[in-house]
């Protein structure tokens, strides 16, 4: 047996089989070739491998999400049966004598910048399609394709770190845990895992990839952060047990539906969801969720190849407010830059990319991508209790841009005869010391707050939340980060505005009184940590100290 030690972000723990990602060496290596109808041969295979794994992908796409967003893998197949782009590949074969994967990833590469350069945004957004199709080929050429989800048994996977994109695009069904050699506890796929209730365990060191084994059993503890791999029957027989009676406490937990969040003194709070994906209110039902207190809504757009249309938004939006009936949905606008690249934003690389182009500052400088989220908002704003939220705010000006662009898609709305609900509430995220120091200018403006602390944290202490190296220097009740929240929920309250908090540490059980007593209106937490949050906060009261 060998026991590592990571940092545990999910707490849960599971027992299964290891199986690794190789991720796709970007850095394809170029060599000298003699025999060079047996490379362009080896291409043809490779193609052949990568149609064939396209059309198992569109029939999965099509029976899960449908024919619009299958599509794309039919564009796929269709690219790579391209003349153009094979006869690039057998060309340089041929004229340079080398090897297949370098061909590909050079042909890969002058496509995807030809496609770039066009004018038009559809185009544009090929470029990303021809690099995917690419690294579908070199990774069938080098013999690294699986996504370490490929057996029908249900397995931990371990990577070297995964992409909010990537961890989306895993088959659930198949993950018993992640375990990451990178990552730090607030990254996005930190969150993700929470969110699918799936142990995880992140930054073990490189080193951790080296010493273990596809098929390797191993045992996850996400409370402890310590990964088992080959168990002995000891650990075994301990873990087992953990695991039985973490399950024992969540049965236990279950007996809370139905119950008021209301604390031993009579103070009643809202304890909402966060989700990332319209499949994830069944678990927002199942945990009886209060309403949606934050939709990560980028992961529409990070699952697509190409902007989603205002249709496509439309419908995910108002299938999330009809299946919540009523209940309140927060949405977030369009979240993304820093950890969350979509390739066909083409946002080009920054040394600081979380001081840099993200979010709100991606909205205003591209202002048709925001006008058609906030149309197809609106017009979803009709089939429920919709709340619109936007992300990373820093000034007043920033907020009144964002006020005029949401009366004009009124306005417009209105002069086509579109049903959309005039009272559908605004909210912004308190996220960056600079909104909640000026939260008493912000809060007149808006119906709504909702602190993000995980950038709150990041921005406030000076650590970013994606570097592993400074987490110990992240304390998340740091009394900056407390202060800056009482401070907001003051200035909210004086102006009529309703305060939440959606970042992880809503979650914090530990806080719960203290928030309660700061006189926080709502609590928006990962759907699994409902139930937990509602327990602390009826065993809370605040007439004692
Ligand atoms: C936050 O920053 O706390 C938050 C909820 O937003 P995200 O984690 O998506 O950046
Ligand atoms: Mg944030």
């Amino acid at each position: 047996m060998t026991v590592f030690q990571g940092k545990g972000v999910c707490n849960a723990i599971a027992i299964g089989k290891i199986s690794i990602i190789q991720k796709q060496d970007v850095s394809v290596k170029r060599y000298h070739v003699d025999d060079t109808d047996g490379e362009k041969a080896r291409v043809g295979a490779a193609k052949e491998a990568a149609i064939q794994q396209l059309q198992a992908i569109y029939e999965k796409a099509l029976k899960e999400v449908g024919e619009t967003h299958a599509q794309i893998f039919e564009i796929h197949m269709m690219m790579i049966e391209d003349d153009d782009y094979n006869e690039s590949i057998e060309s340089i074969i041929d004229t340079q004598q080398i090897n297949a994967e370098y061909a590909v990833a050079v042909t890969a590469d002058n496509f995807a910048e030809m496609f770039a350069s066009m004018d038009d945004a559809y185009m544009q957004a090929r470029a990303a399609d021809v690099k995917d199709i690419s690294n579908r080929i070199i990774a069938n050429l080098t013999g690294t394709i699986s996504d370490g989800t490929d057996s029908d048994e249900k397995v931990i996977i371990c990577a070297k770190d995964l992409a909010p994109s990537e961890t989306v695009s895993l088959d659930k069904d198949k993950v018993l845990a992640f375990v990451t050699a990178y990552g730090s506890s607030n990254s996005h796929t930190a969150i993700l895992a929470r969110s699918m209730n799936i142990p995880a365990v992140i930054g073990m060191g490189e080193s951790f990839l080296q010493q273990i084994h596809n098929g390797d059993e191993a045992i996850v503890d996400g409370f402890t952060g310590e990964v088992f791999v080959n168990p002995d029957a000891e650990t075994r027989t301990r873990l087992l047990e953990k695991q039985r009676q973490d399950e024992e406490k969540r049965h236990l937990l279950q007996e809370l539906k139905g119950k008021e969040n209301i604390t031993i003194d009579g103070t009643k709070i809202n304890i909402y969801a966060n989700i990332g994906k319209v499949s994830d209110i069944g678990t927002v039902l199942a945990n009886d969720a209060g309403g949606i207190g934050l939709f990560r809504s980028e992961f529409l757009y990070l699952e697509n190849n190409d902007y989603p249309t205002e249709q496509q938004q439309f419908e995910a939006y108002k299938r999330v407010l009809e299946s919540m009936a009523g209940k309140k949905v927060i949405i977030r606008t369009l979240d993304i830059g820093a950890d969350k690249q979509a390739d066909y934003f083409h946002l080009e690389k920054e040394e600081n990319p979380a001081l840099g182009l993200r979010a709100i500052r991606i909205c205003l400088t591209r202002p048709d991508v925001f006008r058609t989220q906030l149309k197809a908002l609106y017009r979803a704003s009709a089939y429920g209790t919709l709340g619109i939220m936007f992300p990373m705010i820093t000034s007043v000006s920033e907020l009144e841009q964002i006020l005029a662009i949401c009366n004009e898609v009124k306005a417009d709305l209105k002069a086509n005869d579109i049903p959309y609900n005039a009272n559908t509430e605004i909210g912004i995220m308190i996220e960056t010391p600079a909104a909640a120091i000026i939260s008493d200018r912000l809060a007149p403006l808006v119906n709504f707050f909702s602190v993000g602390t995980n950038d709150l944290t990041q921005y406030t202490l000076a650590c970013d939340r994606q570097n592993a190296l400074v987490e110990a220097f992240c304390d998340t009740h740091h009394e900056a980060i407390l202060r800056l929240i009482e401070f907001s929920a003051k200035n909210a309250h004086a102006h009529g505005a309703w305060i939440g908090i959606c970042g992880e540490l809503a979650a914090d059980i530990s806080l719960t009184k203290t928030f309660l007593k700061m006189g926080i209106d709502e609590l928006s937490v990962t759907p699994s940590a409902v139930l937990k949050v509602r327990d602390a906060v009826r065993n809370t009261d605040l007439s004692k100290d």
